[in-house]
């Protein structure tokens, strides 16, 4: 929050990361104020947010599984596009009104809101309207990728390339940048949700074990790697039989959840290596210099840095905090909106 120097009144402007898994919002001088899962609980079969459209995020992870059958759990964003624009208008105006709270003494704030680059021209007339409609009183959007680039420091602005490759929930976000605008990019529909897929299709193949999701997501965090470990790790996991029905445990390796893991991570690497062969060549060529930085949650991925650097040739750099990368970078953003402004008034960073 701070003293806007021409109005004279509080503000409490905000950066949003409109993710695929998780949305953050940063705000000026206090950092991520809020990280909730993209989550939004509706009255199963209806477009109806429950708890007076409050259900959303924590709150909506929290209700599932404790009133199972009536309420189902809809991530909006899930693809990198929006599935439904009511639910996630539901969404982004929670998370814009429980920041900013009620606050009379603060005037409407202004909002930089990063999505994935997939998304259309309607889809992000969609977000801009549902910010509006929260109480925003300015809107920019702007790539997630360029946002990610600024979160982890990259030189976006000069004349010289950066490479980012943000592996997120529901899509892989890969673009080349430089002069504060992306020249090539690629939003592939591979993310950490086709990892925790493919293990519970592992499972289900190999041990007729049923694990849903979430269990399958930790399996992934715990056990999941890309490259061989040194020391390689076994843990044990229970789940439903599916022939008996009946609960039942088994041990798994780290090995046999790496071959698990072999298709969502070819399927990445082919969209990191397409996009460098799009890539004008002096760009490309920076790169070797400068080498390829990685953001968002996927790239936590145990030995996910050492296959792209081995299919690649580039160094790889994983940046600080890659969860909250994208979140940073649109706070940065912001406070740079003058600096930005050719890029925004334009094309709001859109091509
Ligand atoms: P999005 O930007 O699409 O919302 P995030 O950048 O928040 O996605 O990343 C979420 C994904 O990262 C999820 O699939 C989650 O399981 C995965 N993830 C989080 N931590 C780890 C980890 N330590 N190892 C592997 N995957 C992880
Ligand atoms: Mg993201």
């Amino acid at each position: 929050m701070f003293l806007d120097p021409i109005l004279g009144w509080f503000s409490m402007d905000m950066g949003i990361d409109l993710g695929t898994c998780n949305t953050l919002v940063c705000v000026r001088n206090e950092g991520i104020v809020l990280n909730e899962p993209s989550v939004v609980a509706v009255r199963k079969g209806t477009n109806i947010v429950l708890n007076n459209g409050e259900a959303v995020g924590l709150v909506a992870r929290e209700m599932l599984g404790k009133t199972p059958g009536s309420i189902s759990a809809i991530r909006p964003m899930k693809d990198g596009v929006i599935s439904d624009f009511e639910i996630t208008e539901a969404m982004l105006s929670y998370f814009i009104r429980k920041v900013h709270g009620r606050n009379s003494r603060l005037i409407k704030p202004r909002v930089v809101i990063a999505v994935p680059s997939g998304i259309t021209a309607v889809e992000r007339r969609a977000v801009i309207d549902s910010a509006e409609r929260a109480g925003a009183r300015k809107v920019y959007i702007v790539k997630e990728p360029m946002a990610a680039g600024i979160g982890a420091g990259l030189p976006i602005t000069e004349p010289t390339a950066s490479m980012i490759v943000d592996i997120g929930g529901g899509t892989t976000e890969v673009a080349i940048m430089s002069l504060a605008d992306i020249s090539t990019c690629e939003s592939v529909r591979i993310g950490g949700d086709d990892m925790d897929e493919a293990i519970i299709n592992h499972l289900k193949r190999t041990y007729n074990l049923l694990i849903g999701e979430p269990r399958a997501e930790q399996v992934k965090i715990q056990l999941g790697s890309a490259a061989p470990l040194e020391e390689e790790l076994t843990m044990e996991i229970a789940g439903r039989d599916t022939i008996s029905g009946l609960p039942r445990k088994i041990v798994i390796t780290s090995e046999e959840i790496r071959e698990a893991l072999k298709e969502p991570i070819a399927g990445i690497i082919e969209a990191v290596t397409s996009t460098l062969e799009k890539a004008e060549p002096e760009l490309a060529a920076d790169l070797i210099e400068n080498g390829l930085h990685l953001a968002g949650g996927g790239s936590l991925l145990r030995g996910m840095d050492k296959v792209l650097a081995n299919a690649t040739g580039l160094k790889v750099i994983r940046a600080d905090e890659p969860l909250t990368c994208v979140a940073r970078g649109t706070s940065v953003y912001l406070e740079n909106l003058e600096l930005w402004k050719d890029t925004i008034d334009h094309s709001g960073g859109w091509e």
